[in-house]
């Protein structure tokens, strides 16, 4: 019985199907062997994945060490963190320096003079400049883990000669993905390029919030892949073309170079539109069609690195929260003093402690080639993003007002790093993402078996019969559907793995841990059975189910963390602090996990929905001219209230500032695509007088005889 995949469920509306196969299409075929959360969804435990914690080898961690050491000494002392943040600029002088040291150059290959450092050393020092500076890890991190990373991974040798020691000792790279109508949807891309008859690609359309884009020597550009049919000449998306783009290339425009915005205010965020741009065929990333999976392998660097940054700045707040707790005095003692502070404390402590374990299992785990950690790199980002900020948060809440005020730099890292459960997939997109990649494969075993098994509304009496005759006397449904069928009706559930290979101190959280993956994979059965096919729909039952997963990579993380510690004899009070955070993360965790259980099948969601509906229909009642509203709304750029702009800095680029160009949705900047992909197939149909995208000879007619 071949497996069915989600988009097959029955009841699924027209778009959330569509949504499934795109999402499908990106993810591209499962790796071989499933990872760690991925085994937790069936209940299992892949012990040797986790066990022992990974380490460095040691000449890289001296060599790293050494790197870290002369970039403190830079950042504690030179580094203008304030300026940036206020100017709204990171100088020249300042990149400069950051390339000569070799920072920019981290992940690229000694040979095209890059430091060639793994994934664990490159976080390592982005969790350092994030301690500092937020808008400095996002500029390092821009470039390296998105805008130059698809040339480290999948540029031939010609590519790599030709690029990489550029971006890697003088010149800054960019990613990009995002355009105005494509945010959370990364495959709806509307730029689009043609493949001319010599074999290079005419780029066309528009790209916003590019990262350092105004000042980059390359880009990472993603479009549609245009190809015209060879049977009727017109032209057919076939999937999407990473390709390396130039800004000397002819046509390339970065008409804004960034915007006011609420933190990282030293990094820029372009604007580019692309008019005809030539990209020769050799600019290809990977291959022609294959973009979704440049630009997917690339975002398991970006959200590592963004949550090492995140990790960096909690931190550094965490020690100066605790400090100001232990040195302000109110009613005459130390705020510390006051349980409510010191949940706060245990909460910072315990946070960052899940923290680092996690962000440093899964840079061992990129470090050691594992392939199928998607799931894990996501549940890092969702889990570093929002308690990294929460932990900002309650130090800046603990410092009251003299928190709130700039010079204590708290209230910079705060709105910092508000970013990052935004950008990189935000975070309600990733928890949907974990739920349902977390969980594919057992979920596309229970509709198979529930097809096969259950009686279709839709089918004729005969036809239902006849499937669950065979269906139910067919020995391999049978194996499958007879222990799944007593875990979803009769509530048995499979035994808990083992796990008895930790530290005999820790036996009772790896028991706690066990037992836990147990009824994670249960309670991903029970809710697939209460919801059917309303859980497509029903996120915030796949948000619980998701948050249940993140905490259990941040528990098993944590746990081969202080196995390790505990393994290599540490102590004195650094250890004690980390004994005791690791001690309340697991009880506080594991009353976590119980709650989200107790919601999934107790929950307010039904009046929920309804109150977010009657917030709508009285929302429509408003006008929308008093509202600021998307560009790209169908409703048109013209609906809501215009923007101010006085007082509020200005980064215009060569061209035309966009907000004053109507834009109707479906458009680039000034170009109808689908008017222009048009144009483009006629003009492919006639001859052409020179090699501007169109073919020499016209295309033939479409074979009519079908004999
Ligand atoms: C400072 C900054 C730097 C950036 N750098 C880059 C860059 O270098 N390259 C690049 O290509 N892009 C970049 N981006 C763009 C960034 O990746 C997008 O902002 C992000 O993908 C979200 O898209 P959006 O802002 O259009 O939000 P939308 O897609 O409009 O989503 C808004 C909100 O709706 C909710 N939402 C959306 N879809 C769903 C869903 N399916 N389920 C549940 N909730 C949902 C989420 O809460 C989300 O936050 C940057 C953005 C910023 C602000």
């Amino acid at each position: 019985m071949a497996d069915r995949g989600l988009s097959d469920i029955k009841g699924v509306s027209e778009e959330d199907k569509k949504m499934i196969e795109n999402i499908e299409t990106m993810m591209g075929p499962e790796p071989e062997d499933m990872g760690f959360i991925k085994n937790a969804f069936w209940g299992r435990m892949r012990e040797e994945l986790i066990f022992p914690y990974p380490q460095e080898g040691d000449e890289e961690r001296d060599t790293c060490d050494a790197l870290l050491e002369e970039l403190e000494e830079y950042l504690e002392h030179e580094h203008p963190r304030v300026e940036i943040d206020q100017e709204q600029y990171i100088p020249d002088w300042v990149i400069d320096r950051l390339f000569d040291m070799g920072v920019m150059g981290m992940i690229i290959p000694e040979t095209y003079g890059g430091l060639g450092l793994g994934v664990t050393s490159y976080n390592r020092v982005l969790e350092l400049i994030g301690r500092y500076c937020a808008s400095t890890a996002v500029l390092v991190s821009a470039h390296q883990s998105i805008g130059c990373k698809a040339l480290v991974m999948f540029g031939t040798d010609e590519q790599k000669e030709a690029y990489l020691p550029m971006v890697a000792q003088e010149k800054l790279s960019a990613f990009c993905l995002s355009e105005p109508n494509v945010g959370s949807d990364a495959a709806a891309q509307e730029s689009f390029s043609v493949k001319t008859e010599d074999g290079d690609y005419i780029l066309n359309g528009e790209k916003k919030w590019s990262t350092s884009g105004a000042m980059s020597g390359l880009c990472t550009v993603m479009c549609k892949n245009m190809v015209p049919n060879p049977q009727t000449g017109e032209l057919e998306q076939r999937g999407v073309n990473a390709l390396i783009v130039t800004p000397e290339m002819e046509g390339v425009e970065v008409f804004e170079n960034n915007r006011a915005k609420t933190g990282i205010r030293g990094t820029w965020q372009a604007r580019f539109r692309f008019n005809d741009v030539r990209v020769p065929q050799e600019n290809v990333l990977h291959e022609e069609g294959k973009g979704l999976k440049v630009a997917l392998s690339c975002l398991n660097y970006g959200r590592c690195t963004l949550s090492a940054g995140v990790t960096g700045a909690a931190k550094a707040a965490k020690e100066q929260g605790i400090k100001w707790a232990q040195t302000r005095y109110q009613f005459e003692r130390p705020i510390a003093d006051f349980e409510l502070v010191q949940q706060k404390i245990a909460r910072m402590s315990a946070v960052t402690y899940a923290m680092d374990a996690m962000l440093y299992m899964m840079t061992g785990l990129l470090d050691q080639g594992e392939s199928d950690i998607m799931v894990e790199t996501a549940i890092t980002k969702v889990f570093c993003s929002e308690f990294g900020w929460q932990v900002i948060d309650e130090a800046l809440q603990v410092m009251g007002g003299e928190g709130y005020m700039t010079e204590h730099e708290l209230e910079r890292a705060w709105r910092d790093n508000r970013i990052h459960s935004i950008v990189e997939g935000s975070n309600e997109v990733m928890q949907s993402f974990i739920f349902a990649y977390g969980g594919k494969q057992l979920a596309e075993k229970m509709v198979s078996i529930q097809e096969a098994l259950l009686w279709d509304t839709d089918a004729s009496i005969g036809d239902n019969l006849s499937r669950i005759l065979k269906a139910a006397t067919t020995p391999a449904v049978l194996k499958k559907a007879v222990p799944m069928g007593a875990q979803l009706f009769l509530g048995l559930k499979p035994s808990a793995p083992d796990l008895q290979s930790v530290h005999p101190a820790l036996q009772d959280q790896a028991d706690a841990l066990t037992t836990l993956i147990q009824k994670h994979s249960h309670y991903f059965k029970l809710v697939s059975k209460w919801e059917r096919e309303d859980v497509v729909k029903h996120q915030a039952q796949q948000a619980r189910v998701a948050d249940n997963a993140i905490f259990l990579f941040a528990l098993a993380s944590s746990l081969s963390k202080m196995d390790d510690q505990l393994r290599s004899g540490e102590y004195g009070p650094a250890f004690e602090r980390d004994r005791a955070a690791f001690e309340y993360l697991f009880d506080w965790f594991e009353r976590k996990i119980h709650q989200n259980f107790g919601e999934m099948r107790d929950n307010a969601d039904e009046s929920m929905r309804e109150a977010a509906q009657a917030a709508r229909d009285y929302n429509d009642t408003l006008p929308n001219e008093d509202f600021y509203i998307h560009e790209g709304s169908p409703l048109g750029r013209d609906a809501g209230k215009e923007p101010p702009t006085e007082h509020i800095a200005q980064f215009d680029g060569e061209g035309q500032d966009p907000r004053e160009v109507d834009r109707k949705p479906g458009e680039t900047q000034d170009l109808d695509v689908d008017e222009v992909v048009d144009e483009v197939a006629d003009e492919m149909a006639q001859p052409a007088e020179r090699g501007d995208g169109a073919p020499e000879e016209p295309t033939p007619a479409p074979d009519t005889d079908n004999s």
